[in-house]
C-alpha cells in the first residue's frame, strides 16, 4: 500500500522541529553521528528481506541485482564513513607561512550546513533516498528525506522504518508527489541534495535560489557509448547490453545510445543481439519491469515514432509494463529516440565516424556518463580531450560510478556537486576558515595601520 502523503501541517512541523534541533548542536556531536550511521546499518541489516521484497514489488527486480546495487553499495558507504569519520571531518591546518599559518594557527573547520533536504529518485528507491544521508549524517546535518512517490512500496517501507531507527528529532521523512515537494521546496533549507531528472532539477534550483541555498543536483542525460573500429566488438556489445539490462536500463549512468563506426556496426548489432539472448535466457525473472504505466507508455510512444530500424526485441507487455531489450539501428540525431533521456531497455544506434561522434556528443547537453570503446589509447585520449561528461568509463560501462570514494556527479545539464566517500562531506559542510593571530603580532605588523608609510613596504 502507498504511504499517505504528508500534509502541509506535517511539513511545517518537520521543518520547525529539524531547524530547532540543529540549533541545539545535537547533530554536530561526533558520537551522535556515529550512532546514527550505525542505526542506518541496522535499518538495512534487520530489514533486508523486506527491502528486497519492496524492490521486487516496485520494479520486479531480481534479488541479485538489488543486493548488488541498493544494499551492498549503501553498506559499503556506511562502513567507509564509520572508519574515516574522524579523519574526514577534522579541521584542516592551512599552510600559509610563518605569520598567517604557523603563528596565526590558521585552519578551516568543516561546519555542517544545517538542515538538509534530500530528495530521491525512484530507479533505486532505497539507495537514492539513503545514500546521500550517509555523508549528511557524517557532516553533522539534520535531515529531511523525501523519497520518490513512484516506487510506492519502497516509499511506504522507508516511511515506516526511518522514524524507528533514526533520532526523530534530527532525521525525518516526508512523503508526497509534485504538490507536496513544491511546498517543501518553498521552505528555507540550509542545503538541498536532489537526485532526479534535469527538468525537475531546474525547479529545485529555482526554489533553492530564492533562499540562496547551496544545492547538489544529481541529474541524468543522454549518455553515449562510442564504439570505434579499434574496439573489441564482442566485449563492447556484452557490456553495453548489460548497461541496458540492469534495472531495465533505468539507470542514470546507463548507455542511452550507441554511436558506432560504419565498419563495425553490423558486427556490433549481431553481438548485442547475441548477448541480449544470453542475458534473457530462462532463469527466474531476468530483467525488471518499467516502473509504471506512464513511463511504459512514454517509451512505447518514442519507439512508435522512431524512423530507425528495430532489429532486435520490440516485444511489449502492457499489463506487466515490461519491455523486452530492444535494439534500433540507423537512428539519427533528430529521431524520437534521441529527443529525451530514454531511461529504459531501448538501445538506439547511430552510425557515424569517430569525428562525427565527437560532434554529435558536443551538440547535446553534457551527459552524466560517457563511454569510449577502443584498444587504441590515442583514440581514447582524443575522446577524453574533446568531450565533457560527469564521468567516463573506458572499454566498460558504469564502473566510474561505483569506485569507492571517486567523486560522482554531473556537469552542465547533468547537474553539479559530487558525492561518494569523502567527496560527500563537501556537499554538506562549509569550509570555515579560522585565524587566531596572537595579540603581540601587532608589534610586528604596526606598519600596516594608518597613517601609511609607503617606504615600509616592498612589492
Ligand atoms: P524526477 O525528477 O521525476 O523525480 C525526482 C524527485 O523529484 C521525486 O522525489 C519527485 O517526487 C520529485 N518531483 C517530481 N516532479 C517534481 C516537481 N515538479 N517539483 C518538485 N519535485 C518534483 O526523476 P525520477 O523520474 O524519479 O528519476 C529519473 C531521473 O533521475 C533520470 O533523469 C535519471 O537520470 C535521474 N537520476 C540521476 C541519478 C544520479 O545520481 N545522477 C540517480 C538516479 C536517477
Amino acid at each position: 500500500m502507498a504511504a499517505p502523503y504528508s500534509t502541509r501541517e506535517e511539513i511545517d512541523e518537520a521543518h520547525s522541529a529539524l531547524t530547532a534541533t540543529f540549533a541545539t548542536g545535537r547533530s554536530k556531536d561526533l558520537a551522535w553521528r556515529k550512532w546514527q550511521l550505525k542505526q542506518l546499518w541496522w535499518l538495512l541489516e534487520d530489514n533486508e528481506e523486506r527491502i528486497l521484497e519492496v524492490l521486487r514489488k516496485d520494479l520486479d527486480r531480481h534479488t541479485f541485482e538489488s543486493c548488488m546495487t541498493d544494499l551492498l553499495v549503501l553498506k559499503e558507504e556506511i562502513l567507509d564513513f564509520l572508519k574515516n569519520l574522524d579523519k574526514w571531518t577534522a579541521e584542516v591546518k592551512i599552510d600559509a607561512g610563518l605569520i598567517f599559518g604557523y603563528l596565526s594557527k590558521s585552519h578551516y573547520r568543516k561546519e555542517p550546513l544545517g538542515v538538509s533536504l534530500i530528495i530521491g529518485a525512484w530507479n533505486f528507491p532505497i539507495l537514492m533516498a539513503l545514500l546521500p544521508v550517509v555523508p549528511a549524517i557524517a557532516s553533522g546535518c539534520c535531515i529531511l528525506i523525501k523519497p520518490s512517490e513512484l516506487a510506492i512500496h519502497s516509499e511506504a517501507l522507508l516511511r515506516e522504518l526511518i522514524p524507528k531507527y533514526f533520532d526523530p528529532t534530527a532525521i525525518r521523512i516526508l512523503t508526497g508527489g509534485v504538490s507536496e515537494t513544491t511546498y517543501i521546496l518553498e521552505k528555507r533549507w540550509n542545503q538541498i541534495f536532489f537526485t532526479g531528472s534535469s527538468k525537475v532539477g531546474q525547479f529545485v534550483a529555482e526554489a533553492a535560489a530564492k533562499h540562496l541555498t547551496p544545492t547538489v543536483l544529481e541529474l541524468g542525460g543522454l549518455g553515449p557509448a562510442v564504439v570505434t573500429k579499434t574496439a573489441d566488438i564482442d566485449l563492447a556489445a556484452r557490456r553495453i547490453a548489460y548497461s541496458k539490462f540492469i534495472n531495465a536500463g533505468q539507470i542514470c549512468v546507463a548507455v542511452n545510445h550507441v554511436i558506432a563506426e560504419p565498419e563495425i556496426v553490423d558486427k556490433l548489432v549481431e553481438r548485442l543481439s547475441y548477448w541480449n539472448d544470453q542475458f534473457m535466457k530462462e532463469g527466474d525473472n531476468p530483467m525488471c519491469k518499467i516502473i509504471n504505466a506512464r513511463n511504459f507508455d512514454r517509451l512505447v510512444g518514442l519507439l512508435e515514432q522512431t524512423n530507425g530500424k528495430i532489429v532486435y526485441g520490440g516485444k511489449l507487455d502492457k499489463e506487466a509494463t515490461f519491455i523486452h531489450p530492444t535494439i534500433v539501428r540507423d537512428v539519427t540525431l533528430e529521431d524520437s529516440l534521441m529527443s529525451e533521456e530514454l531511461f529504459g531497455p531501448i538501445l538506439p544506434i547511430i552510425t557515424a565516424t569517430f569525428e562525427d561522434a565527437i560532434q554529435c556528443i558536443n551538440s547535446l547537453s553534457n551527459p552524466l556518463a560517457s563511454y569510449i570503446f577502443s584498444k587504441d589509447d590515442s583514440v581514447v585520449q582524443d575522446f577524453l580531450n574533446r568531450t565533457l561528461s560527469g564521468g567516463v568509463t573506458v572499454n566498460n560501462v558504469v564502473i566510474h560510478s561505483s569506485i569507492r570514494g571517486a567523486p560522482f556527479g554531473g556537469v552542465g545539464g547533468s547537474g553539479y556537486g559530487y558525492y561518494h566517500g569523502v567527496t560527500g562531506i563537501d556537499c554538506f559542510t562549509h569550509k570555515r576558515t579560522v585565524a587566531t593571530p596572537p595579540s603581540w603580532l601587532d608589534g610586528l605588523m604596526a606598519f600596516t595601520y594608518p597613517p601609511y608609510q609607503l617606504s615600509k613596504v616592498s612589492y
